[in-house]
């Protein structure tokens, strides 16, 4: 073990930002326990602001030590020790005062919360747990700290563009949904709850007023088909016009593809064994290999090969660019589409027909969930580094942390 000189010990205040009148006392080094203890102490007879109203001159009452945890110093941990004091206000009576390195009850100082805040949007907090040898519940409660502030102090007050979209976690057994700020310019998930019923849109528009914004503001909203979330979006924010996501339409077209394959493997099961992604990649993305496989396929009288090229020209509904034009394309498509007696194919198009202002609508608004589509995986990934999340309120400050734009951490000056 080895001490400080007095001009040391000077050195370790300034570089802790410390002011008057605190400052560092002691320093213990601990090469064994690779540990540094920094002591912090206040001058005798010294006066304290009441942490309720401010007012300075409070005396002191008595003390309470604390121990920080602080930035490793090197290879050691560093920890900061103090006697808290507990001042008399005139007024407000005994209360304990505010140390400027650390929050009220944490056990850590500021700094180390920042690189903890830093890390956990880099890496999975149970990873950084490890790293700095703390339990990843304490981590947590900074991160949920940090987030819960700067989700709360989001002004919300432009947000007109929405996209809503859910994403699950505990193996698909749960649901949030995200709702995202569309606006090229502030494309950020701005509130995440949990469900995907319809009262997670009243729950968004709640939220959206408590922050400055007003749900008959919202003019456009980017969505699936599901009908619960349109049944919220009619009645909560009135004014939107949806359109319904071209990844989330295509997605149901490959469902009945699929569908069509799978009755369809029942009677050919050798033509159409492992065949499944041929149908549902886009032929770009097939290797030669599959593509002359895919070839062959196509020759057979396979009600799988009519639906396939009925779905590779629907393609083209979002690749004209006149919207009229478009429109009209898909007519013709969804009356072709009901031609073919193949139920899936039909049940599609009569989706489609049912949502038909809000597919053409993607036309006139080109919305896109994309942003939601590259924060899913994201979180996919960090679902599987960090085996999962433990809780709702874990996954979705996740979410709020990867995909939100926060500057969420500790004000350091
Ligand atoms: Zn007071």
């Amino acid at each position: 073990m080895m001490g400080a000189g007095m001009h040391d010990l000077d050195l370790f205040s300034a570089a802790l930002g410390l002011d008057e009148p605190w400052e560092v006392v002691d320093v213990q080094f601990d090469s064994a326990r690779r540990r540094l203890d920094l002591r912090i102490d206040f001058a005798k007879g010294a006066r304290f602001r009441c942490p309720e109203c401010d007012v300075p001159g409070c005396k002191v009452h008595d003390t309470e030590p604390h121990t920080w945890r602080h930035l490793n110093f090197f290879q050691h941990e560093a920890y900061l020790t103090a006697r808290v004091p507990r001042v008399i206000c005139a007024e407000h009576g005994v209360r304990q005062v505010a140390v400027p390195w650390a929050r009220e009850r944490s056990d850590f100082t500021l700094l180390f919360e920042a690189l903890v805040m830093a890390l956990a949007k880099e890496m999975p907090v149970k990873a950084i747990a490890d790293l700095v040898g703390e339990h990843d519940t304490k981590l947590w409660r900074i991160v949920h700290h940090y987030v819960d502030l700067a989700v709360d102090a989001q002004d919300l007050s432009h947000t007109e563009q929405l996209g809503i979209d859910d994403t699950s976690f505990r193996r698909g057994q749960d649901y949030v949904s995200v709702f995202c700020d569309l606006d090229p310019g502030q494309r950020r998930a701005v509130f995440v709850c949990e469900g995907r019923d319809q009262d997670t849109v009243a729950q968004f528009a709640g939220f959206l007023s408590d922050h400055g914004g007003d749900p008959d503001h919202i003019t456009e909203v980017c969505q699936d088909m599901s009908a619960a979330y349109l049944a919220g979006v009619r009645e909560h924010l009135p004014q939107a016009q949806v359109t319904f996501d071209r990844f989330h339409v295509k997605q149901k077209l490959s469902e009945a593809i699929d569908t069509v394959r799978r009755a369809e493997a029942k009677e050919h099961k050798q033509l159409l064994k492992n065949t499944r992604y041929l149908w549902l990649k886009r032929p770009d993305n097939l290797t030669v290999k599959q593509l002359d496989w895919l070839d062959e396929l196509l020759l057979q009288p396979l009600d799988t090969v009519r639906a396939y090229e009925q779905a590779l020209r629907f393609d083209d509904f979002y690749e004209l660019a006149d919207p009229a034009e478009a429109e009209e394309y898909l007519r013709r498509w969804v009356t072709d589409a009901k031609a073919s007696d193949l139920e899936p194919l039909v049940g599609f198009a009569e989706m489609l027909e049912a949502h038909w202002s809000g597919v053409i609508r993607w036309h006139h608004t080109r919305a896109s969930n994309g942003l939601l589509e590259g924060l899913n995986s994201l979180i996919q990934a960090a679902k599987r580094r960090a085996r999962g999340y433990r809780s709702a309120r874990n996954y979705k400050t996740m979410i709020y942390l990867v995909a939100g734009k926060l500057t969420a951490g500790p004000q350091l000056a």
